[in-house]
């Protein structure tokens, strides 16, 4: 199918937070990451979110020109072209985009966005993430309501961070130690994140952190409190009215309990980035493809290898296979394998 529209996106959200699910929100860097996730979540006949942060984005563009928005919007038409042979829905989403990243990179995206549109054509994103979350919170909402609304105009949706995910992402430190307490988005914040966010019409994400870090740690060390999760939403009803609810974000899905990830599902996580994990699972395939075959990788004593083995595609398969298989688990640990709003359509 063609990239997700802005109705099929919203109802994509919609039915999850109805029924319980989420969506995996995989980053992507290159194209074989790239295809991993689209048939991992074909494979499981999910619907997904395929995701580009900054450094994705220059990754992408290569060594030389390593300009960030240009590699972002280079994967994007990749994901436009070869999403339209999965009959799944896919949104395409930008990750962390720090207020001084601005400029560089959401700008250029939303003016080719813009010019798209203008031609009748879709976007070339379905959503982007301003994570100002660094400044006071409103500094972080004066800074999101325009861009919200520029969004909006076109049917795009903007994800906003609350609160500091802990960890390391893309030089995104989050808060550790003294400033943990931040780690947990309180239910004030995010009334006032609901309030303002009103202002304007249309539809957005909110990452609320619960104790949640980037990366992989050791078991114990993170305190995830999904209760963080449900108060919000508790307090969002009583203040705003029965149907007021976020659409929540989980960062740092990687490494979690799956316990929970589950419990969250019950609270308004719709979407859930994962990275980490797969970055893991990818290496960890073409490290056994190097170890398995190193004497035919390598040329040793004047011998010759063995070109099938170190042609660059043997083992991009393998880290592409693997890759697709820890997002078919991510699709099982969010309940969204099966889901996909088309099947469920077509099915009746
Ligand atoms: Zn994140």
């Amino acid at each position: 199918m063609p990239i997700a529209t802005p109705d099929q996106y919203k109802q994509m959200l919609e039915a999850a937070y109805q029924n319980h699910y989420a969506y995996p929100a995989i980053n992507i860097s290159s194209m074989v990451t790239a295809n991993a996730a689209l048939k991992g979540l074909a494979d499981k006949k999910s619907d997904g979110i395929l995701q580009v942060s900054t450094g994705g984005g220059g990754f992408a563009s290569g060594l030389n020109v390593n300009d960030q928005a240009l590699g972002a919007a280079s994967l994007a038409q990749h994901v436009h072209e070869m999403a339209s042979r999965y009959d799944i829905l896919i949104a395409l989403h930008t990750d962390h985009c720090q207020p001084k990243a601005v400029e560089k990179f959401l700008m250029p995206l939303i003016e080719i966005s813009e010019e798209r549109a203008a031609q009748g054509r879709p976007t070339l994103f379905n959503s982007h993430m301003l994570d100002a979350s660094s400044l006071p919170l409103k500094e972080n909402l004066d800074l999101a309501l325009p861009l919200y609304e520029r969004l909006a105009r076109m049917g795009m949706m903007l994800e906003i961070e609350a609160g500091v995910v802990g960890g390391e992402e893309e030089g995104a430190a989050g808060g550790h130690g003294a400033r943990s307490e931040k780690l947990y988005t309180t239910p004030e914040d995010m009334m006032e994140v609901y309030r303002r966010m009103q202002e304007v019409k249309g539809t957005y994400l909110f990452a609320a952190t619960f104790g949640n870090v980037h990366g992989s740690y050791k078991p114990g060390v993170v305190q995830l409190r999904p209760e963080i999760l449900r108060d919000g939403q508790e307090a969002l009803r009583s203040s705003f009215g029965a149907d007021a609810h976020f659409y929540l974000v989980f960062h740092g899905g990687s490494g979690s309990e799956k316990e929970k990830i589950t419990e969250t599902l019950e609270y308004g996580v719709v979407k859930m980035n994962v990275d980490t994990d797969n970055q893991y699972t990818f290496t960890r395939a073409v490290a056994e493809h190097m170890f398995r075959n190193f004497d035919e990788i390598l040329k040793v004593d004047g011998e010759m290898g063995n070109k099938s083995k170190y042609d660059p595609r043997s083992y991009l398969k393998a880290g592409e296979e693997a890759m697709a298989a820890r997002v078919g688990e991510a699709c099982d640990d969010l309940r969204s394998a099966g889901k996909s709003i088309l099947q469920e359509t077509t099915v009746g």
